[in-house]
Order: C-alpha cells, then sequence, then structure tokens
C-alpha cells in the first residue's frame, strides 16, 4: 500500500467526499474513511454478554461505519485488565465472538478484535511488565519478566491473533500505546533492561515489531493488523521524535497494514480527550509522520463532528479517522453524515459521565446524551399505536429527552417552557469555557424537536389549567438554587451562580465562591478565564497544558504556560478534605489542575461566619480570617422545583416527576436524560 494510493479521493458530490472514499488495502476494502476506535464497554467480560454486545455492534454496523474495533481483549491472563477481564487465550473463548463479527458483517463493516496486555496497569497481582516498577496510578508491582517469559507473551499475541481469525475477525488491533505493555517496551521510563529487549531504541522496540511479524505469520496475507502507536507518550522519559519515526517504519516493515494515533498515557497529566480538550487537538503529530510511512495512517482524539473529519483527510493529514465515543453517542453518525444530514447528529459532548467514568467503576458503559448505548437490546422505543396527548412541562435537559422520544414514538406532545429558549441548565454550562460542546446538544435537540413534531410553547410558565386536557403530565421542571443562611446572607455582595452565568451580575476583581462541586468548580473556571477559551485554540491549549507543540522532545512535553487568572478566587467547601474529591473519575483531575494552574485557593472545612462591607468572614482550622472579596457566589446546591406538583393532585392528576424535579441531590444531566427517554420509552 502505497500513500497516494491510501489518500482519500473525492468520488462524489457527497457533502464529505473524502470521509466516504472506500479505502482499498489491498485484499479488502473499507467502505470509508470512518473507523469506530476501541472502547471497553464492560459487555467484553462474560459470554453471557455476548448477544448484547453483538447488538450493540449491530447497530453501529448499520449506521454505517467502515472498520469497528472491540474493546481490549487480553492475549493471555497475565495480561488481564482486571481480574476476569475479556481475554482470548483458549479456544472455547473463541464461540461467542462469533455473535460479534456476524453482526458486524451482516451490516457490512469489518471488524477488528484488539489485543490489550495491560502490562503494568493490569490491576491484579499477576502482572508483569519489562521491568520491575509500578505505576503511579496502579498499586500492583509488576514482576521483570525473564527473556523466556517475553517469548511467552509473543506467543500469546500470535495465538491470540489467530483464535481472532477463526472468530471470524477481519483482524486485529495490537494496542501498543497509551503506556500499556508494548508501550513500556518501546519507552526508556518503563524499559531498564540491557538484554536483547532493552538498553537501546533499536532493543526496545524489538518486542513491539516481534509481536506484529508473529501475528503476520500466523494469520497470513489477507488480514488486518491495525498497530496503534504512541505518537505522543506525554510522560517524562517517554519516546522521542525519531524513536517513534523508526518504530513505525519497523511496525510496517513486519506487517502492519494500519497505523493508529495513540496519544498520551494513562498516567500522562495532561488530558487528552476530555470536552475542554480541542476538537482535533492532536491531529499534526499524525500529520508529521505521514510523509515517513506508506501504510493508512488514522487520526484520533475529539474528531466528534463531520466537517473536522472531512477537514483532516482533506488536508491529507491522514487517512481514516478514529471515532470512539461519538458512535456511542449516535450509531448513525456515518449515515447522517453521508446523507447531508449533520445537523441531526447527536454530538458525544466528551463529558465521559457514562462511558469512561462508568468503565472505571466497574460499570457497564452508556451514554449521557444516548442512555441506549449499551443497552440496545433492553431499551428500545417502539411506535405507539395508542397516540395520547402528552404535555412535558420544562425543556431541560429531561424534558427534552422525554418529549422527543415520546413524540418519536407517535404521541402527540407539547412542551412548555417558561424561558425564551430550550435547555434548562445546559443554557448556563454552554457558558462554561472548555464546555462549549453543550451547545452542540441543544442544537441537536432543536432538530429533533421539529423532525418528531412536537408542538414547542416557549415563554410560557404552565399552570394547572394549562395542563388540562392532556392525557399524562410530567413535570420536568427542574430546580432552584439552593439558599444558604448566614448573617449577611442577604448583603449585595453575595449572588447566586446562575446571577452570574446568566450576566445579570458582574463578578469583581475579587470573589469567593461557596460551594465546590461540579458547578462550583464551573463558574470558578468562568471567572478565571476571559475572552476565547483555550478550549478552542490548540496552540494556546498546548502551551498551557505543557505539550510541546513540534512534537520534538523526549514525551513531547514542554513547560507548561497558563495564561494568568482574570481574577482573585477562592472556592470554599465546609466539608473536610481537598475540594473536587467527588467530580468525575477520569475528568475531576483536570478540573482540579485547571483552577490550581489559575491559582485559585481551594480550601475544605470551612466554616461561615458571614458577608459584610469588608468581605466574606470564615474560619478554617480554628482560626478566622476575612476574605477581602467583591462578591460571595453560592454554588451550595440545589432544591427540586415542583410548585406545580401540589396543583395538579389537587385536580386529581398523578404527574410523572423526572430530572431535578424530581430528586435534585446529586442531579446530573445523564441522570435527566436517561429517566426523561425511560419514561418516554413506557408511556
Ligand atoms: P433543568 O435543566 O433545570 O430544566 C428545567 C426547565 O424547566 C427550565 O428550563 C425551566 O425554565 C423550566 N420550568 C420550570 N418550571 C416551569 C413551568 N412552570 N413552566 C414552564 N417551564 C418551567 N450536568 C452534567 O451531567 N454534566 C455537566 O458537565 C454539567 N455541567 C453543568 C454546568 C453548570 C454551570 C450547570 C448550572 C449545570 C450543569 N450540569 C451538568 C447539570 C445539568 O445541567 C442538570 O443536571 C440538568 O440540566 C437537569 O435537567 P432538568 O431537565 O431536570 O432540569
Ligand atoms: P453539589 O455537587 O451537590 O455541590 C454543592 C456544594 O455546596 C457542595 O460543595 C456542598 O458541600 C455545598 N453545600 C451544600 N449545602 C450547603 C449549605 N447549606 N451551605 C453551604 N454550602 C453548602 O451541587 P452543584 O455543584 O450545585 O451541582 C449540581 C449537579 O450538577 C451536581 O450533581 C453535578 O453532578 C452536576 N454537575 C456536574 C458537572 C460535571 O462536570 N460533571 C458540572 C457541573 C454540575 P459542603 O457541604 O461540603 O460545603
Ligand atoms: Fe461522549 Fe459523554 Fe456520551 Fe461518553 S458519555 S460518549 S463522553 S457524550
Amino acid at each position: 500500500m502505497t500513500s497516494s494510493a491510501a489518500a482519500a479521493t473525492p468520488a462524489s458530490a457527497e457533502p464529505y467526499p473524502h470521509l466516504f472514499a472506500p479505502l482499498d488495502l489491498g485484499f479488502t476494502r473499507v467502505r470509508n474513511r470512518i473507523l469506530m476506535g476501541s472502547m471497553h464497554t464492560g459487555l467484553e467480560d462474560r459470554a453471557r454478554d455476548f448477544p448484547r454486545l453483538a447488538a450493540y455492534f449491530a447497530e453501529r454496523a448499520a449506521g454505517g461505519v467502515g472498520l469497528m474495533v472491540t474493546g481490549g481483549f487480553s492475549p493471555n491472563l497475565v495480561g488481564w485488565l482486571k481480574p476476569f477481564g475479556g481475554k482470548l487465550s483458549w479456544p472455547w473463548e473463541v464461540r461467542p465472538h462469533k455473535f460479534v463479527t456476524r453482526a458486524a458483517h451482516e451490516h457490512g463493516a469489518l471488524i477488528c478484535l484488539q489485543l490489550l496486555h495491560a502490562g503494568r496497569y493490569a490491576y491484579h497481582p499477576l502482572s508483569v511488565a519489562p521491568s520491575k516498577l509500578k505505576a503511579p496510578i496502579n498499586p500492583f508491582t509488576p514482576r521483570a519478566m525473564s527473556a523466556r517469559a517475553v517469548q511467552s507473551q509473543i506467543n500469546a499475541y500470535a495465538a491470540a491473533a489467530r483464535r481472532a481469525r477463526d472468530a471470524g475477525y477481519d483482524g486485529v488491533e495490537v494496542m501498543g500505546s497509551e503506556g500499556y505493555l508494548i508501550n513500556e517496551f518501546t519507552a526508556p521510563r518503563t524499559n531498564r533492561r540491557n538484554d536483547a529487549w532493552g538498553g537501546t531504541p533499536e532493543k526496545r522496540m524489538r518486542f513491539a515489531v516481534e509481536i506484529v511479524r508473529r501475528i503476520r505469520e500466523a494469520c497470513g496475507p489477507d488480514f488486518i493488523i491495525i498497530y496503534r502507536l504512541s505518537l505522543l507518550d506525554l510522560v517524562e522519559d517517554g519516546n522521542q521524535w525519531d524513536e517513534i519515526v523508526a518504530q513505525a517504519r519497523a511496525v510496517e516493515a513486519a506487517g502492519a497494514t494500519l497505523i493508529n494515533s495513540g496519544i498520551g498515557w494513562h498516567e500522562a497529566r495532561v488530558p487528552t480527550i476530555v470536552t475542554s480538550v480541542p476538537r482535533a487537538a492532536f491531529v499534526d503529530v499524525t500529520a508529521k509522520l505521514k510523509p515517513h510511512v506508506s501504510v493508512p495512517l488514522v487520526a484520533t482524539n475529539r474528531i466528534n463532528m463531520p466537517d473536522v473529519a472531512e477537514g483532516i483527510l482533506a488536508a491529507g493529514k491522514a487517512d481514516m479517522v478514529s471515532l470512539a465515543r461519538p458512535l456511542l453517542a449516535d450509531p448513525q453518525w456515518p449515515e447522517k453524515a453521508r446523507s447531508g444530514r449533520a445537523h441531526a447528529i447527536n454530538t458525544c459532548i466528551a463529558c465521559n459521565q457514562a462511558c469512561l467514568d462508568h468503565v472505571f467503576e466497574n460499570k457497564t458503559a452508556s451514554c449521557l446524551v444516548n442512555p441506549r448505548a449499551c443497552a440496545e437490546t433492553e431499551l428500545t422505543y417502539p411506535k405507539t399505536f395508542a397516540a395520547r396527548r402528552i404535555a412535558v412541562v420544562g425543556a431541560g435537559p429531561a424534558g427534552l429527552a422525554c418529549a422527543t422520544v415520546a413524540a418519536g414514538r407517535g404521541h402527540r406532545v407539547t412542551l412548555f417552557d417558561a424561558e425564551p429558549e430550550i435547555g434548562g441548565q445546559f443554557n448556563f454550562a454552554k457558558r462554561i469555557p472548555g464546555k462549549e460542546e453543550f451547545h452542540e446538544t441543544l442544537r441537536y435537540f432543536r432538530h429533533r424537536l421539529e423532525e418528531t413534531g412536537v408542538e414547542l410553547k416557549l415563554s410560557t410558565r404552565a399552570d394547572a389549567a394549562a395542563l388540562a386536557g392532556f392525557d399524562e403530565v410530567v413535570l420536568a421542571t427542574g430546580i432552584t438554587p439552593r439558599r444558604v443562611d448566614f448573617p449577611g446572607a442577604d448583603h449585595p455582595k453575595v449572588v447566586s451562580y446562575t446571577d452570574v452565568l446568566s450576566g445579570r451580575v458582574t463578578v469583581g476583581a475579587r470573589a469567593a465562591l461557596i460551594g465546590a462541586g461540579g458547578i462550583g468548580f464551573d463558574v470558578a473556571e468562568f471567572l478565571v478565564q476571559e475572552g476565547p477559551s483555550p478550549s478552542l485554540d490548540p496552540a494556546r491549549w498546548m502551551a498551557e497544558w505543557g505539550v510541546d507543540g513540534t512534537f520534538q522532545s523526549r514525551g513531547s512535553l514542554a513547560r507548561p504556560q497558563p495564561e494568568p487568572p482574570a481574577r482573585e478566587v477562592w472556592l470554599l467547601q465546609r466539608s473536610a478534605g481537598k475540594p473536587g474529591a467527588r467530580l468525575g473519575k477520569t475528568s475531576g483531575w483536570v478540573h482540579r489542575a485547571t483552577l490550581k494552574a489559575k491559582q485559585v485557593k481551594m480550601l475544605g472545612g470551612v466554616e461561615y461566619l458571614g458577608v459584610d462591607d469588608a468581605g466574606l468572614r470564615i474560619r478554617v482550622d480554628g482560626a478566622e480570617q476575612v476574605l477581602p472579596v467583591d462578591h460571595v457566589v453560592i454554588c451550595a446546591g440545589q432544591e427540586p422545583r415542583r410548585d406545580l406538583q401540589a396543583s395538579l393532585l389537587a385536580a386529581g392528576r398523578s404527574p410523572h416527576l423526572i430530572g431535578g424535579a424530581d430528586i435534585a441531590a446529586e442531579l446530573d444531566a445523564k441522570r435527566a436524560i436517561a429517566q426523561g427517554s425511560r419514561l418516554a420509552a413506557t408511556l
């Protein structure tokens, strides 16, 4: 395969011609340039879940994706990510996979199995690694492998690939990035060996090359081998550019069919996929590799809309694009793009709340904006044969989901909101720097309201009289911000987060925030960042986080250069301990690091004594102090808003409650959308 043969040549008048140009791999053809990147869903670990896994892949294959990659399967027991995780080392483990491969092929997609040996990221005591070095994110210390053990890992890879072929897969993806075993061999950070497998860059990459060579030998010439190469390690003592180029060339020579981009080790302190990472932030490193190899290259990370994907391919920066979470969010993504309906895509907002965070909590993955993800066999929206008149009050995430699912099923739905625009609290969320993606969810719902024929009554506060005559009433009226009670709570300095985010109040140069939950953190980010958000500018974002934009330095790290904060901010909570401990598992650290870089003073164990003209008086560790602030912003949680419920009950109606109107504690959009959708599925 040569670069010119792989280049996406526009073939027709489709809106995204490069994206939908087929990719000829010689022995097989991918129908377009969309690769569904590997995602662990939690359905890989038990054979009994494979019919559900097959349904999940079938839906995405039917949506038009070209090539799919499964979640990671270990080639042997020591490479398990966690005890009893997915692996493919025994003959009897092959059969359940046939459900999956059949499902993909029936809908015209190709499918590869990812081979992932966790190395020192394995969460169990049997873990092995090139050297005995514990990862900073794992309590288990791995055993250093003997030369014989190294050979046995390579044998296991080749045998597992052969089994994948027997199961009907079109190929395998060899996971060589993100700090897992193969990447540990290639990097001086984790490979301290001085034998045939370490000591020089050539010896460090030998493990990777041998694995690819042996898989090619075991599986023959007509089998896809995707090699996921770490183009940016983003850790100290990671690989250097010339070493990465040498690895790319060597795995190509050993038989790789495609090279996929790997960005950042799991222990890296640079975010790589959360919502504040700019779209396609890392694509230039893939482009930089392009002249050095002739196999097709795949660009990845934060590519969530067709114009971004098309731009990458049209500029010749890559030959394919990898979309992972965007296909959880919308299985129809490729088909909608192909047919010129990008506005109908339910865009992944990169929140991680229902996908990665679930996997880290040992729960099945799903998607905040699409609760059907990984629940395809259980949560369905069948057409109704008995259309009813349904009133939904409140066009926040819960009401929008409920109204559109119910109308999509054939009910006649009227959606009320007191505000002049849909979205509820998402209209605050979208104003936070780094949360620009939330606009997309509102664009999607605007489209769905129109498409499903929901009657929308904006600027209309619903009351019991307006709701008479409906067969069902759903209250999705959300929340009211919690008020706090301390001396001076009514001082003009004291404002609510809604005053700040709506623009009703302009906060002075110094502010204290009372409450350090998700909203406290977001408001702090809003106050320290003025002007255009770095999330919209990859170069500024990389400078802030310390990524070497030339990709030349070892690990591609540079000195972080955060821009100065727009204000002096204190973020306070009553409970002891560090603020932010309860934020999302995979995104909380990014919020904490962002605020630290902006010199926000985060205090736990704070007692609020009162507010007066001097500022906010607090007691911490027994010592009183006055924070000389211009404003005190209350971000102290929320209470359900159900003022309509009593009058409806009095009129003999029994409304359904969803979202914040149901339970405000620990409410998030994931629960609001899932609850709205699930209720609508039953009406
Ligand atoms: P709401 O969004 O509060 O919507 C209720 C709607 O009902 C409002 O539009 C209101 O005008 C309307 N209404 C009320 N009474 C009436 C009436 N009588 N008649 C007509 N209309 C009425 N969640 C996440 O999961 N992830 C995040 O990253 C995230 N970030 C956030 C950032 C900020 C700054 C904020 C404020 C919230 C964030 N959230 C986030 C929380 C998320 O927005 C809420 O959980 C979600 O909006 C709750 O949805 P809901 O539909 O229950 O209520
Ligand atoms: P929250 O997470 O419950 O946090 C409320 C904060 O206020 C806590 O720090 C709480 O801690 C404090 N507090 C509560 N009662 C108080 C009182 N009477 N006086 C003083 N302080 C008080 O709620 P939130 O920040 O309002 O967020 C609402 C929901 O939106 C959350 O459930 C969250 O999941 C969601 N959200 C999510 C994200 C995200 O990125 N995933 C972002 C924003 C919002 P102490 O009692 O310790 O002070
Ligand atoms: Fe994307 Fe959030 Fe859905 Fe995950 S949960 S796929 S990050 S929208």
